[in-house]
């Protein structure tokens, strides 16, 4: 079902405010890691709209490395974001870590963002399967392409045509960036797949100043859009802070990326 033979003209998704991801254009989802207060999510919103963006992503629940670290704010978190994407007109996008969350989800949110430590959560996919809302599924960790695409099937076999896939850097023997950016996924992707496909240069590369050449080299290679992180205040973030853009940068990129491609 993932095969690009099964749709070769692509698949394009339509968001209810009229917003399409797969089409001609690049979508552009940027914003937090995790929500992490009313203030905070209401300010990223506004920046992010203003810098061009359609949709506002941001962490309820957070895969954290360490059992220590802020773990996100749960429901509260859903609730503002929310609030501040119906007060910007923003698409909100945010991840889900576990069956018992769809639920509690849905009134909330306008796209699943599936992690990349659970892109073989293979329950948690055949559940996403029969959800009617749209789901971006990112590339686990040390995943092949091929595994990524049967991850998608589990998706798609439940009856959920919604579906993104995201490259968000892989594990390599490198240590200079926190992943290795796998920009070849995405060309590889396009011709396999009629998916919409995305990169996520923040998780890609791990330090702020290479973000922008990520992002760039990303729609360069063909993406359908961009999953990055920006905050207000990156040095005050309770997650991801480093490869956390500006507000500003953001919307420097956003018009660099309009050189290259048309930007919703
Ligand atoms: C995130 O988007 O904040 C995130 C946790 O990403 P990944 O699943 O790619 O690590
Ligand atoms: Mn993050």
């Amino acid at each position: 079902l993932a095969g690009r033979g099964f749709r070769p003209e692509g698949t394009v998704i339509t968001f209810p405010n009229g917003v399409k991801v797969g089409g001609k254009e690049v979508t552009i989802m940027a914003g937090p890691c995790s929500v992490e207060s009313r203030e905070q999510i209401l300010l990223s919103a506004q920046q992010v709209k203003a810098a061009g963006a359609q949709f506002l992503r941001g962490g309820a629940y957070k895969p954290r490395s360490s059992p220590y670290s802020f773990q996100g704010m749960g429901v509260e978190g859903l609730k503002l974001l929310r609030e501040v994407g119906d007060i910007t007109g923003l698409l909100v996008i945010t991840e889900v870590m576990e069956i018992s969350q769809i639920e509690p989800m849905l009134p909330y949110i306008d796209c699943f963002q599936v992690g990349a430590r659970n892109m073989q959560n293979f329950n948690l996919l055949r559940e996403l399967g029969h959800v009617r809302k749209p789901v971006l599924m990112k590339r686990g960790i040390s995943a092949t392409i091929e595994e990524v695409l049967l991850s998608a099937e589990y998706i798609l076999s439940g009856g959920n045509y919604d579906l993104m896939l995201c490259e968000r850097g892989i594990r390599t023997y490198e240590t200079a960036t926190r992943n290795t950016m796998d920009i070849s996924a995405i060309p590889v992707l396009k011709k396999l797949t009629h998916l919409p496909v995305f990169g996520d240069p923040s998780h890609g590369v791990g330090i702020r100043e290479f973000v922008p050449a990520m992002a760039l080299a990303s729609v360069a290679a063909g993406a359908d859009g961009l999953l990055m992180e920006m905050h207000p205040n990156p040095d005050k973030a309770m997650s991801d802070g480093a490869q956390s853009l500006f507000p500003d940068q953001l919307t420097k990129l956003i018009e660099q990326l309009r050189q290259l491609a048309p930007v919703v």
